[in-house]
């Protein structure tokens, strides 16, 4: 059975037949970006990119992008996108990121709770 629902990025209606929330507009525009993103890893000369330069560059949020990263979308440029740990601000390899963390800090987080 298939749900009318609000699509989470541009509220408009669609007929969810999955688990995805947004519509396929915008999951097409997402897929896009996604892939554009990944060739632009991919195809730079550079050694790490600062995740804030690929927020600026393709206007996107950090929850956007955490949630994609989460979905496995961006498993290829996981060693070259680097950012700054929340707590405390070592920059590390995105592979490692549990909530903006770098490893260590986020494996102490994990054992306070
Ligand atoms: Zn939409
Ligand atoms: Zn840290």
């Amino acid at each position: 059975m298939a749900n009318v629902a609000n699509c989470k990025k541009c509220g408009a209606l669609f007929l969810q037949t999955s688990k995805r929330d947004i519509c396929d507009k915008c999951f097409e525009i997402q897929n896009k970006m996604v892939s554009e993103i990944n060739s632009y890893v991919m195809m730079s000369p550079l050694e790490t990119i600062p995740l804030d330069t690929i927020l600026s560059r393709f206007d996107l949020s950090i929850d956007e992008f955490e949630s994609l990263f989460n979905a496995g979308k961006f498993v290829r440029i996981g060693q070259k996108v680097t950012i700054k740990c929340a707590k405390c601000g070592n920059i590390v390899p995105i592979a490692n990121k549990t909530n903006m963390l770098c490893a260590s800090c986020a494996r102490k987080l994990q054992n306070e709770i």
